[in-house]
């Protein structure tokens, strides 16, 4: 058995790994990163850590962490409207283990080259497994996608199909949503893992909504959760019809309608965007989800109120048990 890698080692094979950008002027292998930043856009910066046991089972591929590692926080500058430039990773590891890192790096990597964002930099610690990424990218002045910009008669859109990776959680024997059951075929099943597993940051349609969307967040905790961090940031109700959200053909099978109206209604994990336009912008907008490839949907509008207000097909107030998932409530512990 060779010898375990050092710090250095580590560090070198990491930096083999990355995306190569005009913008970087000095990356990896200084004291800090020297960064040319485009003059007259403003930078946005996001952080998103993932702790093994909590985000992540202990058992979960290495290559499968690095993606979602990234994927978090590129789904975050999605959310915000802005183009990728640069990241840093922190990585704390129990130990030096060069084959656990070469994985993690593929999956990081791969996700990295797709859009374009540098890795200028990091730390790398011994101590429980835990990657904490920070993404930067930029946007025009006055165009980035805030939470509390929605207006009244605003449509409320989501992208993709949620309620996917909250299903690959349950298929996976973890509740999701107050649903610990359902039952898939295995290519069902399949689908609905990789939905978890690789969950694709929308990073082109934010950048494309930047200017023309009034609100924006990414679905991370849950739809519901999520929509009304917009209501609430904005003085208003989102009114969400849970039957009006698009299934994937794998959960439609999978699921009866309650479970069904639960995983995307409640499930997180899913890092699709729901965002608020005026009425005047919809075919612009079908416009530019046909060119980033991303199916988008109306499954409401902005009302008077605080927070949100699902409903179902007719109208009716319909309330899950739980809306999304939070850090330290006294259940989730
Ligand atoms: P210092 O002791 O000056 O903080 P380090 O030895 O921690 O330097 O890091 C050396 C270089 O390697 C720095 O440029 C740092 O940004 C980079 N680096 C360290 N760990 C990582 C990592 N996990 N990912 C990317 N870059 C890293
Ligand atoms: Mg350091």
């Amino acid at each position: 058995m060779s010898a375990a890698p050092g710090e250095f080692e580590l560090i070198e094979r990491i930096r083999r790994r990355v995306v190569a950008r005009g913008d970087v002027v000095l990356g990896i292998g200084d004291d800090a990163a020297l960064l040319a930043p485009p003059p007259g856009r403003q930078l946005v910066v996001a952080m998103d850590t993932l702790n093994a046991g909590v985000h992540f089972p202990l058992g979960t591929p290495a290559a499968d962490i690095g993606w979602k590692a990234l994927a978090v926080n590129l789904s975050d500058l999605a959310a915000m409207g802005a183009a990728p430039a640069w990241c840093t990773l922190s990585l704390s590891m129990p130990e030096a283990d060069a084959r656990w890192l070469d994985g993690f790096l593929d999956g990081f990597s791969m996700l990295a080259a797709m859009h374009d964002i540098a890795l200028v930099g990091g730390d790398t610690t011994r101590g429980p497994l835990s990657v904490c990424v920070t993404a930067h990218g930029f946007v025009g002045p006055g165009r980035a996608l805030r939470r509390d910009g929605a207006r009244l008669g605003d449509d409320v859109w989501v992208s993709g199909t949620p309620g996917d990776a909250a299903a690959g959680l349950v298929l996976a024997g973890i509740a999701a949503a107050g649903v610990d059951r359902i039952e898939a075929s295995t290519e069902d099943r399949d689908a609905l893992a990789f939905r978890l597993a690789r969950p694709q940051p929308r990073v082109a349609l934010g950048a494309a909504l930047a200017g023309v969307a009034h609100s924006c967040i990414d679905i991370s905790d849950g739809l519901l959760a999520d929509a009304a961090h917009i209501g609430r940031a904005s003085g208003a109700a989102l009114r969400i019809d849970v039957d009006a959200l698009p299934a994937s053909a794998a959960l439609a099978r999978s699921a009866d309608t309650d479970t069904r109206r639960l995983l995307q209604a409640a499930g997180g994990d899913d890092y699709e965007l729901c965002f608020t336009a005026p009425a005047s912008a919809r075919d612009a907008i079908d416009a530019m989800a046909r060119e980033c490839g991303v199916p988008v949907t109306r499954v409401g509008d902005v009302t008077a109120g605080e927070g949100v207000r699902p409903v179902d097909a007719e109208g009716r107030h319909w309330q899950p048990a739980r809306t999304g998932y939070q850090h330290f409530a006294a259940d989730q512990r």
